[in-house]
């Protein structure tokens, strides 16, 4: 039998894991949903991409990967837990980059568009872990 306080505690844990945003949203049924939304279905079909978290991406809220053989799109737990509000914004922004790796005119061009369409997209995170982290 569970003791009360070992209820609480387990009560605890399940709550903070349900928040966890690793257990809220869905990889790769978001990247084809805003692969729809706002590139046409232009971009690579889901099957074809390695889309995952990454708790070791310090202060990037994530990261694109590109190689001969594989594409692979990275998200920080660490940060999206801080901030889950820019969730939409970061996976778009990494998606962006399967276009251009760069932060260059034809990125600027894509998140302009994409603006245009509602959901803004910074070239930076808004959020700058490091300084968080020191204090
Ligand atoms: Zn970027």
């Amino acid at each position: 039998m569970h003791s009360n306080q070992q209820l609480e505690l387990y009560l605890k844990n399940c709550s903070f894991s349900l928040n966890d945003i690793r257990n809220r949203v869905d990889l790769e049924e978001d990247y084809t949903y805003f692969n729809h939304l706002y590139f046409d279905d232009a971009l690579t079909p889901v099957d074809f991409i390695t889309i995952h978290w990454n708790t070791l991406l310090g202060a990037n809220a994530g990261m694109c990967i590109k190689n001969y053989k594989s594409t692979i799109l990275e998200l920080n737990p660490i940060y999206l837990n801080l901030y889950p509000e820019e969730y939409e914004s970061i996976l778009v922004h990494e998606m962006i980059h399967l276009i251009t790796l760069e932060h260059d005119k034809k990125f600027l061009q894509e998140a302009k568009r994409i603006s245009n369409l509602g959901l803004e997209i910074t070239i930076n995170c808004k959020h700058n872990l490091n300084l968080i982290m020191e204090k």
